[in-house]
């Protein structure tokens, strides 16, 4: 299956295909009028040429053939060919010369979202000289010129594909401002989505994004044997902290408190800041004894911590641990860490309690 740049592709081709279809039609139309100086063969051999071509440069985009050129949408390949094939047919088209030869603006308008200046440029002088060896070749043929009216009908025609080529280029400018601006809007709206799950201060994420972490491993623990447990950890005596040391202090202290949170849980398990100093650890596949193992690791390494900054700091924690009994809500495990912070709190602090 293609990617979807490439279907885009096609889907261009596809497009562009029913513009030519309805180019056949019109030849197909003046010829039974009269105003084709071609035979049935040739007319047969001209709606081949478009249909094979067509179909080739589906071929080529639908096998992914067509990404070993330069420009994988070959929007110049297709003009050229396109705006050769019309050039033929206008060599027969007799006295509805002028019409057909509009077409090629048609061709151009296709290119509007693709081509830079330099392709439209390539593309102009391709036309030009298709142009000459056009009137060449009617020269050859010995078709009677009127030179004057030839003269004019040069100039308008000129005049045109510059004036399309022009729109053409503004088109493709405005296509280019509006990808790099869908660019910007990509990677404001990353930082937007990053932010509103990060906590300002320590970087971690906050309580909005523990919430939806929370339906997750709901959904996960009910569907089967996956267990996870809550600690709800709150520092003691912070307020002395930000007395001792000031708000600017008390600050720095959270940070490195995430930084010590971060490195004392493995890789799977999650840290949020659920505001102030208060921290919520969702431990994965493990149940009461391993979050009491981790929490005690934990309370150790604060033991041994020397903080940044503050030569004599000495921080505990106290923590409430709590197992999701499923299928319960989790704002019922939520509410058992809780009490259980809250016991660790009024037994003393410094204290892991289970409930
Ligand atoms: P306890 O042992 O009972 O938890 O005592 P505590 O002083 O830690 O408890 P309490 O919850 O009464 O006080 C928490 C303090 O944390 C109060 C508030 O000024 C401070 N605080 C909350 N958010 C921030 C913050 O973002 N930065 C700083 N520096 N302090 C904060
Ligand atoms: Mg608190
Ligand atoms: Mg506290």
């Amino acid at each position: 299956m293609p990617s979807r740049q490439q279907r885009l592709r096609v889907r261009r081709i596809l497009l562009a295909s029913s513009a030519s279809i309805g180019y056949l039609l019109l030849c197909w139309l003046a010829f039974a009028s009269g105003f084709m100086q071609l035979t049935v063969a040739g007319m047969l051999l001209l709606t081949f040429a478009v249909l094979a071509s067509t179909a080739g440069f589906l071929a080529l985009t639908w096998f992914n053939l067509n990404l070993r050129f330069h420009d994988p949408s070959l929007t110049l390949p297709q003009m050229s060919w396109a705006i050769g094939v019309i050039f033929i047919s206008v060599y027969y088209a007799d006295s509805l010369r002028a019409l057909f030869l509009m077409m090629v603006l048609v061709v151009l308008m296709f290119g509007a979202f693709r081509l830079d200046l330099r392709g439209f440029v390539r593309i102009g002088l391709f036309t030009a000289g298709c142009y000459g060896v056009l009137m060449a070749a009617l020269m050859l043929r010995g078709v009677a010129f009127d030179w004057r009216v030839e003269a004019i009908r040069t100039l308008a025609f000129f005049v045109l594909i510059g004036g399309v080529s022009m729109l053409g280029l503004e088109m493709s400018r405005l296509r280019d401002v509006l990808q790099e601006r869908n660019r910007d809007l990509h990677v404001a709206l990353e930082r937007i989505q990053q932010l509103a799950i990060t906590d300002e201060l320590t970087g971690l994420y906050n309580r909005r994004f523990a919430n939806e972490v929370l339906d997750q491993q709901k959904a996960l623990a009910d569907r089967g044997t996956y267990d996870f447990v809550l600690c709800l950890l709150d520092l003691d005596f912070f307020k002395h902290v930000n007395d001792a040391y000031g708000h600017h202090g008390g600050d720095a202290v959270l940070c490195q408190l995430a930084k010590i949170l971060q490195r004392v849980v493995r890789d799977v398990d999650f840290v949020a800041r659920m505001g102030g100093e208060e921290f919520l650890l969702i431990l994965s596949n493990t149940n009461e004894a391993g979050a009491l193992q981790a929490m005690e690791r934990l309370r150790e390494t604060l033991r041994t911590t020397q903080w940044e900054g503050f030569a004599h700091l000495r921080m505990t924690l106290s923590v409430g641990v709590s197992r999701y009994n499923g299928p319960e809500p989790w704002q019922t495990t939520m509410q058992r860490g809780d009490r259980a912070l809250y016991q660790a709190k009024d037994s003393g602090r410094d204290r892991v309690v289970v409930l």
